[in-house]
Protein backbone atom coordinates (compact mmCIF):
# COMPACT_ATOMS: atom_id res chain seq x y z
CA UNK A 1 0.00 0.00 0.00
CA UNK A 2 2.61 2.62 1.27
CA UNK A 3 4.95 1.62 -1.85
CA UNK A 4 1.79 2.61 -4.24
CA UNK A 5 1.32 5.93 -2.58
CA UNK A 6 4.56 6.78 -2.89
CA UNK A 7 5.15 6.24 -6.72
CA UNK A 8 1.74 8.42 -7.07
CA UNK A 9 3.05 11.72 -9.04
CA UNK A 10 1.91 14.99 -10.11
CA UNK A 11 2.74 14.52 -14.36
CA UNK A 12 1.10 17.55 -16.00
CA UNK A 13 -0.42 20.57 -14.63
CA UNK A 14 -2.90 22.05 -17.34
CA UNK A 15 -1.30 24.16 -20.44
CA UNK A 16 -4.24 26.61 -20.53
CA UNK A 17 -5.40 27.90 -17.14
CA UNK A 18 -7.44 31.20 -17.55
CA UNK A 19 -7.46 33.14 -14.93
CA UNK A 20 -10.56 31.97 -13.14
CA UNK A 21 -9.98 28.48 -13.59
CA UNK A 22 -8.27 26.40 -11.24
CA UNK A 23 -5.51 24.74 -13.02
CA UNK A 24 -5.83 20.68 -14.70
CA UNK A 25 -4.37 18.39 -12.63
CA UNK A 26 -3.67 14.76 -13.83
CA UNK A 27 -1.90 12.07 -12.09
CA UNK A 28 -1.02 8.52 -13.48
CA UNK A 29 -1.21 6.02 -10.57
CA UNK A 30 1.53 3.81 -11.00
CA UNK A 31 3.61 7.09 -12.17
CA UNK A 32 6.16 4.41 -13.82
CA UNK A 33 4.29 1.84 -16.31
CA UNK A 34 5.69 -1.58 -17.20
CA UNK A 35 4.70 -3.96 -20.15
CA UNK A 36 1.89 -5.38 -18.79
CA UNK A 37 0.50 -2.97 -16.08
CA UNK A 38 -2.68 -1.20 -15.89
CA UNK A 39 -2.85 2.19 -14.58
CA UNK A 40 -5.27 4.98 -13.34
CA UNK A 41 -5.18 8.39 -14.87
CA UNK A 42 -6.97 10.67 -12.70
CA UNK A 43 -8.15 14.25 -13.80
CA UNK A 44 -9.11 16.62 -11.24
CA UNK A 45 -9.83 20.63 -11.40
CA UNK A 46 -12.14 20.14 -14.30
CA UNK A 47 -15.15 20.96 -11.86
CA UNK A 48 -18.25 21.39 -14.05
CA UNK A 49 -16.60 19.56 -16.78
CA UNK A 50 -19.86 17.75 -18.61
CA UNK A 51 -17.76 14.91 -20.06
CA UNK A 52 -13.89 14.57 -20.42
CA UNK A 53 -12.27 13.15 -23.63
CA UNK A 54 -8.59 12.06 -24.48
CA UNK A 55 -6.46 9.41 -25.74
CA UNK A 56 -3.25 7.08 -25.02
CA UNK A 57 -0.95 6.93 -28.66
CA UNK A 58 -4.57 7.88 -30.54
CA UNK A 59 -6.92 5.07 -28.62
CA UNK A 60 -9.79 6.59 -26.70
CA UNK A 61 -9.52 6.88 -22.89
CA UNK A 62 -12.65 5.78 -21.34
CA UNK A 63 -13.29 8.37 -18.75
CA UNK A 64 -15.48 7.86 -15.74
CA UNK A 65 -16.62 10.06 -12.88
CA UNK A 66 -14.10 9.79 -10.30
CA UNK A 67 -14.01 11.32 -7.29
CA UNK A 68 -14.20 15.14 -7.98
CA UNK A 69 -13.20 14.86 -11.38
CA UNK A 70 -12.49 12.26 -13.79
CA UNK A 71 -10.54 8.58 -14.22
CA UNK A 72 -10.20 6.06 -16.73
CA UNK A 73 -7.87 2.98 -16.65
CA UNK A 74 -4.64 2.56 -19.23
CA UNK A 75 -3.94 -0.86 -19.96
CA UNK A 76 -0.36 -1.67 -21.52
CA UNK A 77 -0.14 -4.67 -23.19
CA UNK A 78 3.07 -7.04 -22.25
CA UNK A 79 4.76 -6.52 -25.27
CA UNK A 80 3.96 -3.14 -26.12
CA UNK A 81 6.89 -1.01 -27.06
CA UNK A 82 9.11 0.25 -24.50
CA UNK A 83 9.16 4.05 -24.32
CA UNK A 84 7.23 7.59 -24.47
CA UNK A 85 4.04 6.94 -25.62
CA UNK A 86 1.87 10.30 -25.69
CA UNK A 87 -1.44 11.15 -24.26
CA UNK A 88 -3.68 13.87 -24.56
CA UNK A 89 -7.23 15.34 -23.30
CA UNK A 90 -9.93 18.03 -23.29
CA UNK A 91 -13.01 19.00 -22.31
CA UNK A 92 -15.00 21.99 -23.00
CA UNK A 93 -15.93 24.51 -19.95
CA UNK A 94 -19.00 26.42 -18.60
CA UNK A 95 -17.93 28.91 -21.10
CA UNK A 96 -18.10 26.68 -24.36
CA UNK A 97 -14.48 27.28 -24.59
CA UNK A 98 -11.68 24.42 -25.24
CA UNK A 99 -9.51 23.63 -22.02
CA UNK A 100 -6.58 21.04 -23.13
CA UNK A 101 -3.73 19.41 -21.71
CA UNK A 102 -1.18 16.72 -23.05
CA UNK A 103 1.66 14.92 -21.91
CA UNK A 104 4.23 11.68 -21.97
CA UNK A 105 3.58 8.11 -20.31
CA UNK A 106 6.67 6.01 -19.80
CA UNK A 107 6.63 2.78 -20.38
CA UNK A 108 9.38 0.41 -19.04
CA UNK A 109 10.73 -2.72 -20.22
CA UNK A 110 10.06 -5.66 -18.47
CA UNK A 111 12.26 -8.97 -17.84
CA UNK A 112 9.99 -11.99 -18.12
CA UNK A 113 11.60 -15.12 -17.64
CA UNK A 114 12.02 -17.51 -20.69
CA UNK A 115 11.80 -21.21 -20.59
CA UNK A 116 13.12 -23.56 -23.20
CA UNK A 117 11.99 -27.02 -23.34
CA UNK A 118 12.45 -30.16 -25.22
CA UNK A 119 9.47 -32.19 -25.77
CA UNK A 120 8.43 -35.52 -27.52
CA UNK A 121 6.79 -34.33 -30.74
CA UNK A 122 3.50 -35.93 -30.60
CA UNK A 123 3.08 -33.48 -27.28
CA UNK A 124 3.53 -30.78 -28.89
CA UNK A 125 2.01 -31.09 -32.35
CA UNK A 126 -1.60 -30.86 -32.63
CA UNK A 127 -3.83 -32.93 -35.01
CA UNK A 128 -5.59 -30.96 -38.08
CA UNK A 129 -8.71 -31.15 -35.77
CA UNK A 130 -7.73 -30.09 -32.71
CA UNK A 131 -5.50 -27.11 -34.43
CA UNK A 132 -8.46 -26.02 -35.92
CA UNK A 133 -10.57 -26.43 -33.17
CA UNK A 134 -7.88 -24.54 -30.69
CA UNK A 135 -7.91 -21.63 -33.29
CA UNK A 136 -11.61 -21.08 -33.84
CA UNK A 137 -11.56 -21.12 -29.81
CA UNK A 138 -8.74 -18.32 -29.77
CA UNK A 139 -10.78 -16.52 -32.44
CA UNK A 140 -13.81 -16.69 -30.45
CA UNK A 141 -11.83 -15.03 -27.21
CA UNK A 142 -10.16 -12.33 -29.73
CA UNK A 143 -13.85 -11.26 -30.92
CA UNK A 144 -14.71 -10.90 -27.30
CA UNK A 145 -11.95 -9.17 -26.42
CA UNK A 146 -12.65 -6.61 -28.59
CA UNK A 147 -16.41 -5.98 -27.93
CA UNK A 148 -16.56 -2.62 -25.87
CA UNK A 149 -19.37 -2.71 -23.39
CA UNK A 150 -20.60 1.05 -22.90
CA UNK A 151 -21.27 0.93 -19.14
CA UNK A 152 -18.79 0.24 -16.80
CA UNK A 153 -19.41 -2.67 -14.26
CA UNK A 154 -16.89 -2.88 -11.73
CA UNK A 155 -16.40 -1.18 -8.58
CA UNK A 156 -13.25 -0.13 -6.63
CA UNK A 157 -10.86 -2.46 -5.90
CA UNK A 158 -10.31 -5.90 -7.36
CA UNK A 159 -10.12 -9.52 -5.45
CA UNK A 160 -7.67 -12.41 -5.56
CA UNK A 161 -9.91 -14.95 -7.66
CA UNK A 162 -9.09 -17.80 -5.06
CA UNK A 163 -8.76 -18.06 -1.35
CA UNK A 164 -5.08 -18.73 -1.42
CA UNK A 165 -1.57 -16.94 0.18
CA UNK A 166 -0.02 -18.50 -3.02
CA UNK A 167 1.63 -16.31 -5.41
CA UNK A 168 0.49 -15.94 -8.94
CA UNK A 169 2.62 -16.38 -11.08
CA UNK A 170 3.93 -17.34 -14.32
CA UNK A 171 2.77 -13.59 -16.41
CA UNK A 172 4.64 -12.95 -19.84
CA UNK A 173 6.64 -16.39 -19.22
CA UNK A 174 8.33 -17.57 -22.97
CA UNK A 175 8.63 -20.94 -23.73
CA UNK A 176 10.60 -21.89 -26.40
CA UNK A 177 9.51 -25.49 -27.15
CA UNK A 178 11.91 -27.76 -29.45
CA UNK A 179 13.22 -24.36 -30.40
CA UNK A 180 10.33 -22.57 -31.45
CA UNK A 181 9.13 -19.48 -29.75
CA UNK A 182 5.30 -20.03 -28.17
CA UNK A 183 3.60 -16.92 -27.53
CA UNK A 184 3.46 -15.64 -24.35
CA UNK A 185 1.98 -16.56 -21.36
CA UNK A 186 -0.57 -14.03 -20.85
CA UNK A 187 -2.05 -15.00 -17.45
CA UNK A 188 -1.01 -15.36 -14.03
CA UNK A 189 -1.29 -18.98 -12.29
CA UNK A 190 -2.60 -19.50 -9.20
CA UNK A 191 -1.46 -23.29 -7.75
CA UNK A 192 -4.56 -24.16 -5.88
CA UNK A 193 -6.39 -27.80 -4.78
CA UNK A 194 -9.17 -28.71 -6.86
CA UNK A 195 -12.08 -27.72 -5.82
CA UNK A 196 -11.08 -24.65 -4.65
CA UNK A 197 -13.45 -22.30 -4.47
CA UNK A 198 -13.04 -19.45 -7.46
CA UNK A 199 -14.56 -15.64 -7.40
CA UNK A 200 -15.10 -12.93 -9.28
CA UNK A 201 -12.19 -10.41 -8.62
CA UNK A 202 -14.43 -7.47 -10.20
CA UNK A 203 -18.16 -6.60 -10.18
CA UNK A 204 -19.12 -7.99 -14.08
CA UNK A 205 -21.38 -9.65 -16.41
CA UNK A 206 -20.76 -13.66 -17.71
CA UNK A 207 -20.08 -13.36 -20.71
CA UNK A 208 -18.90 -16.85 -21.91
CA UNK A 209 -18.94 -20.07 -20.12
CA UNK A 210 -17.52 -22.68 -22.58
CA UNK A 211 -15.32 -25.44 -22.71
CA UNK A 212 -12.11 -24.69 -24.66
CA UNK A 213 -9.37 -27.13 -25.86
CA UNK A 214 -5.99 -25.46 -24.13
CA UNK A 215 -8.64 -23.41 -21.55
CA UNK A 216 -10.49 -26.34 -20.66
CA UNK A 217 -13.78 -25.26 -18.56
CA UNK A 218 -13.71 -20.86 -18.37
CA UNK A 219 -15.57 -18.29 -17.30
CA UNK A 220 -15.11 -14.91 -18.96
CA UNK A 221 -16.37 -11.86 -17.09
CA UNK A 222 -17.25 -8.97 -18.95
CA UNK A 223 -16.33 -5.37 -16.32
CA UNK A 224 -17.59 -3.47 -18.63
CA UNK A 225 -15.68 -0.41 -21.15
CA UNK A 226 -13.43 -3.17 -22.48
CA UNK A 227 -12.06 -4.95 -19.58
CA UNK A 228 -12.39 -8.64 -19.08
CA UNK A 229 -10.77 -11.46 -16.97
CA UNK A 230 -10.67 -14.79 -18.06
CA UNK A 231 -10.62 -18.36 -15.51
CA UNK A 232 -9.53 -21.24 -17.07
CA UNK A 233 -8.82 -24.91 -16.14
CA UNK A 234 -12.03 -25.06 -13.94
CA UNK A 235 -13.44 -27.84 -12.13
CA UNK A 236 -16.89 -26.75 -12.76
CA UNK A 237 -18.60 -23.26 -13.47
CA UNK A 238 -21.37 -22.50 -11.23
CA UNK A 239 -22.65 -19.47 -13.56
CA UNK A 240 -24.18 -18.90 -16.87
CA UNK A 241 -23.94 -16.96 -19.35
CA UNK A 242 -25.78 -13.07 -18.86
CA UNK A 243 -25.67 -13.38 -14.98
CA UNK A 244 -24.66 -10.21 -13.48
CA UNK A 245 -21.90 -11.05 -10.24
CA UNK A 246 -20.66 -9.08 -7.70
CA UNK A 247 -16.73 -9.25 -6.82
CA UNK A 248 -16.26 -11.77 -4.64
CA UNK A 249 -19.24 -13.78 -5.78
CA UNK A 250 -18.43 -17.58 -6.69
CA UNK A 251 -18.17 -18.48 -10.50
CA UNK A 252 -16.41 -21.63 -9.93
CA UNK A 253 -14.07 -24.56 -8.83
CA UNK A 254 -10.35 -24.43 -9.91
CA UNK A 255 -9.39 -27.93 -11.67
CA UNK A 256 -7.47 -29.30 -14.20
CA UNK A 257 -9.53 -29.18 -17.33
CA UNK A 258 -8.27 -28.49 -20.95
CA UNK A 259 -4.14 -28.42 -21.10
CA UNK A 260 -2.63 -28.39 -17.69
CA UNK A 261 -0.39 -30.19 -16.01
CA UNK A 262 -2.52 -30.01 -12.63
CA UNK A 263 -4.98 -28.39 -10.92
CA UNK A 264 -4.38 -24.59 -10.58
CA UNK A 265 -6.24 -21.50 -12.06
CA UNK A 266 -5.12 -19.75 -14.66
CA UNK A 267 -6.20 -16.32 -14.24
CA UNK A 268 -6.15 -13.47 -17.19
CA UNK A 269 -6.92 -10.11 -18.07
CA UNK A 270 -7.48 -7.71 -20.86
CA UNK A 271 -8.23 -4.01 -21.12
CA UNK A 272 -9.25 -3.12 -24.81
CA UNK A 273 -7.04 -5.41 -26.34
CA UNK A 274 -4.02 -4.83 -23.84
CA UNK A 275 -2.79 -8.61 -22.26
CA UNK A 276 -2.47 -7.21 -19.03
CA UNK A 277 -1.23 -8.64 -16.00
CA UNK A 278 -4.04 -9.71 -13.49
CA UNK A 279 -1.68 -9.00 -10.44
CA UNK A 280 -1.64 -5.24 -11.63
CA UNK A 281 -5.78 -5.02 -11.25
CA UNK A 282 -5.10 -6.21 -7.79
CA UNK A 283 -2.15 -3.37 -7.40
CA UNK A 284 -4.60 -0.71 -8.42
CA UNK A 285 -5.71 2.28 -5.78
CA UNK A 286 -8.70 2.85 -6.69
CA UNK A 287 -12.01 4.17 -4.68
CA UNK A 288 -15.44 2.45 -5.05
ZN1 LIG B 1 -1.49 -20.36 -17.17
Amino acid sequence: MMSLISVVAVLVVALVAGPAWAALKVTVTPSAVRQGDVALIVVTGAAGAPEMDGSLAGRPFFFFPYADGYAALIGIDLEARPGKTPWRLGYVDGTGAPRKAAGMITVKARKFPVQHLSLPKAMVDLSPDDERRANAEAARLRTLFGTIGPERLWRGRFTTPVASHAKAEGFGSRRIINGKPRSPHSGADFSAPAGTSVVASGRGRVALVVEFFFGGRLVALDHGEGLYTLYMHLDRADVAEGALVERGSIIGAVGNSGRATGPHLHWAAQLRGARIDPDALLKLPVRN
